[in-house]
């Protein structure tokens, strides 16, 4: 199933009634047309008309805007890229990391000014981010990464000892911290949402509950085949992210895999008073597969991640569910935070990210100048996606700038390989980033 209906989110719950734009019937023509609409489609289709106003503009989305991962999301508008520094540093060397860096921390800072600038009600508060420490291996691990950011001549990223950290979040498990004050956290429904909003001020169409089955190349340019009807298009951009591959044109340039998430009841002032966390801070641990969490405006813990990652046959998108994943998140809670293990869990969900092999993200041309996509942002798109939209709009335009210019766009791919030694690849990387979490984590307490 391409489009299955997921467990309904937190988000979905908590952000209001909505009414979709109506799905495209008949035929139209224009000169752009972007498939998806996540904050990649939407963005890309603002920022396309603000440049260049004259222009036709068309967003199809296959279910409701912010239905892929941009609606379920765990929220954090961070500079982290894929698994982090020291994994990016190992893969692609320093410079890479050097320059995606100031990449990403242009990304945070445009999310923060679309989102102020547009007023965009989306509940933004920008509370810095926490990545702790939770066993000797990953203190050394941390204080690593921080060094070399250092040499890099990267600023705003150090380390905070154990008491600083629990000042702020009193964890009995932290030992430590990386501390960045440049994290936004939204509700990433009401963003996209809001995205909509903005893309149908600027004059762009939005076609929801709109899934592509098909695009064709019809000499210039491209039909896009729907159910109620075609879009012929100049231009085309695959804002598909973890759906991508149901494109033969995008390919085996990523796979999707699943990460899950719960949200508690909203906790009494009692209940998080042993815990302080008077800043709000987004908090990730230092695994590479990683457990992050935050809470909410109405005080509700909303946690993701862990070693549950879901990975589908032939790259089914029907992975959204994970009961021992999600037990293990409520698990996890109580091991981080002993006053709220008892907290009723309310929602518990899950979505797709897109992972290219070498865990990396890519914009770029697909062959010619009028076909672009955007993926494998692992679980660190949210601030990326909006940054990505202005590097898609400078390579529709065809215009030569520092966007065009960073070290994700139109680098080489590796492709995934055919099943099932795609399943087998994926299952054997998954494995040991399990591994070597288990390797810092044997000598802790169940948890
Ligand atoms: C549970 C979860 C937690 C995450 N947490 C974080 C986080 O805290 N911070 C962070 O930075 N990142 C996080 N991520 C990743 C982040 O959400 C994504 O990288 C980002 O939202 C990608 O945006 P996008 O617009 O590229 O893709 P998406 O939001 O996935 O949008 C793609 C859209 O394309 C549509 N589509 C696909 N195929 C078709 C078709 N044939 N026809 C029409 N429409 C189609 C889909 O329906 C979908 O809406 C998380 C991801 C998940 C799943």
């Amino acid at each position: 199933m391409q489009f299955p209906d997921p467990s309904p989110s937190l988000w979905l719950d908590i952000s209001g009634s909505y009414t979709p734009e109506p799905p495209l019937q008949g035929d139209v023509s224009v000169d752009v047309a972007i498939i998806g609409g996540g904050f990649a489609g939407l963005m890309t289709a603002y920022e396309l008309k603000r440049a260049e106003p004259s222009l036709q503009v068309a967003v199809l989305e296959a279910k409701e805007a912010g239905y892929g991962a941009s609606g379920r999301n765990g929220s954090f508008g961070m500079t982290v890229v894929g698994l982090g520094f020291g994994v990016m540093a190992m893969l692609r060397g320093k410079q890479f990391v050097k320059d995606a860096h100031a990449y990403m921390e242009r990304a945070v800072d445009r999310m923060g000014e679309l989102i102020q600038g547009e007023q965009l009600d989306c509940d933004y508060i920008r509370p810095g981010f926490l990545r702790a420490a939770t066993t000797d291996g990953y203190i050394r691990r941390l204080q690593h990464d921080i060094a070399l950011v250092q040499s890099l001549g990267i600023k705003g990223i150090d380390w905070i000892e154990a008491d600083a950290v629990r000042a702020r979040v009193n964890s009995p498990r932290y030992l430590g911290a990386m501390w960045e004050p440049r994290l936004a956290l939204v509700n990433p429904l009401k963003l996209a949402r809001e995205e909509k909003r903005l893309a149908l001020r600027v004059g762009a169409q939005v076609f929801e509950n709109t899934p592509v089955t098909e695009v064709r190349r019809m000499g210039a340019g491209f039909w896009l085949m729907t159910p109620g009807g075609k879009v012929i298009a100049k231009k085309v951009v695959f804002a598909t992210n973890a759906y991508s591959h149901l494109f033969g044109q995008v390919g085996r340039r990523q796979t999707p895999a699943f990460t899950y998430m719960i949200a508690t009841e909203p906790l009494a002032a009692e209940r998080l008073a042993p815990i302080s966390w008077q800043g709000r801070e987004g908090i990730e641990d230092a695994r590479n597969l990683i457990h992050y969490y935050r809470v909410t405006p109405d005080n509700r813990l909303v946690i993701g991640g862990g070693p549950a990652v879901g990975l589908t046959y032939g790259g089914d998108l029907d992975g959204d569910a994970d009961e021992a994943g999600w037990r293990h998140l409520e698990e996890h809670i109580g091991w981080l935070f002993p006053s709220l293990k008892t907290a009723r869990i309310t929602h518990r969900w899950g979505g797709p990210f897109s992972v290219t092999m070498d865990l990396t993200p890519a914009v770029g041309y697909l062959g010619d100048k009028d076909a672009v996509y955007s993926l494998g942002c692992i679980g660190h798109g949210v601030s990326m996606s909006h940054l990505n939209a202005q590097t898609i709009r400078d390579l529709l335009l065809e215009r030569q700038t520092d966007l065009t210019e960073c070290p994700f766009v139109n680098r080489r791919v590796i492709p995934w390989p055919p099943e099932p030694l795609r399943m087998a690849a994926a299952v054997g990387i998954r494995a040991y980033l399990r591994a070597e979490d288990w390797a810092y984590e044997r000598k802790l307490p169940k948890g």
